[in-house]
């Protein structure tokens, strides 16, 4: 069979004439090279990258026309909508079937918009679409009344061998959903032929330190485990199964990567300290350290599991392991960390945990400034149902010192403030579906808003506009407004 994995066009909301939230066009198609490497053996696979550009500095002239109505969030704030990338390029692209990635509920109508081109140009091929959007059983009607023939939910890399079979023996299942799980992922070489690799200069965490693309290469996101048997409420990944591939499969996956010129390795897992053991993680940065290369936890790490339970403290070798970096003429080793500093253990969305933010926060800062590390994001969700404006305060003050703890270091501290974002599929989306008056808005006509860059939750003492304001009141007066679209180095 022809597969054909389609990277949809990248959604823009724009204000006037500036973007609302960081536009990101070319960064690594994850999804669509780990699904193709599940199926290559068996079928004649491609991807279609309708998102990355030849420049990324040329985003501006590429944001296309309105495409839908316009957003209006609140009295003062009409919002139109636009995408960088061509759908039309589907029509030059036959295939027995189309997959497609829903991963964020704010992409959902680019996912849309490609799926009903794909639809209107190849009316006989399969229509597949995945992600952590698709799965939840409150979101298949809008992917199924978008054209979608079926909805994969799970782990797509294990489901859609199996499922491609049996539509290559000729039976077509009556069941539209495609389940897959954990059991049986295997780590699989991708084939980089498939894409147009010197493309993917790109991090969904920020800017990139110049040295380390300073002779070429490019940034890969890669998970060497998945899963996580926390519970946090708002998070798609909570309570799910955690696998680890072998050590050996894991260092083999990682060399593959490297060999192809990859310069910035992105870890993607849902929660890496937890899913693996402190030596195997010694074992594997050890290893892409002597192979001089840079990488980065964009998905943040559950610090508190770096305090060695038995002696107490950090546990040193594999904090030593974990945040090694050097700067000679190109850059490698540990570039960017996303803390969750809330409450430093990522259990829970709750402001009020912040009053420990010193004993918590200090110690932790102090030694990963000291490793030099060039960029650091301290995630910070605000906007949670409770948040009152104690919470606030507490919030601020820690912010200040924070910021009076930091500003003094070379390495570039950001907060990554964050509005609490009610996903389908968590407890906290399914709980603000059932009580209509949390939502500003409604997830089938304004999806672009379910982001972390603004509030559509009405809080018990804040508005979701008054809390899309407050955040950006904050990063002003820190001077981290992330006004400008794409970051710069
Ligand atoms: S937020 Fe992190 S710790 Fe919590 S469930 Fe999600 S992946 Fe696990």
């Amino acid at each position: 069979m022809k597969v054909v994995f389609v990277e949809h066009p990248c959604p823009v909301l724009l204000l006037g004439n500036e973007p609302w939230s960081p536009v990101r066009t070319n960064t690594w198609p994850q999804s669509q090279m780990t699904l193709a490497a599940a199926i290559a053996n068996e079928h004649d696979v491609s991807i279609l990258d309708l998102r990355s550009l030849e420049s990324p500095a040329d985003w501006r002239r590429q944001i296309g026309p309105e495409y839908l109505e316009p957003i209006r969030y609140s009295e003062s704030i009409l919002l139109t909508r636009h995408l960088i990338g061509d759908c039309k390029r589907i029509s030059d692209h036959p295939a027995d079937a189309f997959v497609f990635t829903a991963n964020f509920t704010s992409e959902a109508n680019a996912v849309v918009e490609a799926i009903r081109t794909a639809k209107l140009s190849w009316p006989e091929a399969l229509i597949l679409v995945g992600g952590s959007d698709a799965s939840p059983e409150e979101r298949h009607a809008f992917y199924f009344n978008a054209g979608a023939d079926y909805i994969g939910v799970g782990d797509g890399d294990t489901a859609l061998p199996v499922f491609l079979d049996q539509i290559k023996k000729g039976h077509r299942p009556n069941e539209r959903i495609i389940r897959g799980g954990s059991a049986g992922v295997n780590l699989l070489n991708s084939n980089f032929s498939l894409v147009q690799k010197a493309r993917y200069v790109e991090s969904g965490g920020g800017p990139i330190h110049p040295g380390i693309f300073r002779n070429g290469g490019f940034a890969v996101y890669t998970e060497i485990s998945r899963g996580c048997s926390r519970e946090c409420w708002f998070c798609s990944a909570r309570m799910t199964d955690l696998w680890s591939p072998p050590i050996d499969e894991v260092l083999k996956h990682l060399d593959h990567i490297i060999d192809s010129g990859c310069r910035l390795l992105m870890f993607s897992d849902d929660n890496l300290l937890l899913a693996r053991k402190t030596e195997e993680l010694v074992t594997i940065f050890r290893h892409i350290r002597e192979r001089r290369i840079a990488w980065e936890f964009p998905n943040g790490l559950e610090v508190g599991l770096l305090i060695d339970s038995k002696r107490g403290g950090f546990s040193k070798e594999l904090f030593e392991t974990l945040f090694w970096n050097s700067e000679s003429l190109s850059f490698f080793g540990a570039h960017r960390l996303l803390v969750p500093i809330e409450d430093a253990l990522l259990h829970r969305s709750a402001l009020r945990k912040l009053k420990n933010v010193q004993v918590q926060i200090r110690g932790l800062l102090e030694r990963l400034l000291d490793t030099g590390i060039p960029f650091l994001n301290l995630a910070i969700m605000i906007g949670g149902v409770q948040e009152s404006r104690d919470d606030r305060e507490r919030l601020e003050d820690s912010l200040e010192l924070i910021n009076r703890w930091t500003h003094s270091s070379k390495t570039r501290v950001n907060f990554s403030i964050f509005c609490t974002s009610p996903l389908p599929g968590t407890g906290l989306g399914r709980a603000a579906l059932k009580s209509k008056k949390r939502l500003s808005h409604n997830i089938e006509e304004a999806p672009e808003l379910w982001t972390v860059f603004a509030s559509i939750l009405n809080g018990d003492n804040f508005t979701a506009e008054q809390t899309t304001q407050y955040r950006r009141k904050l990063l002003r007066r820190f001077h981290m407004s992330q006004d400008e679209g794409k970051v710069r180095s």
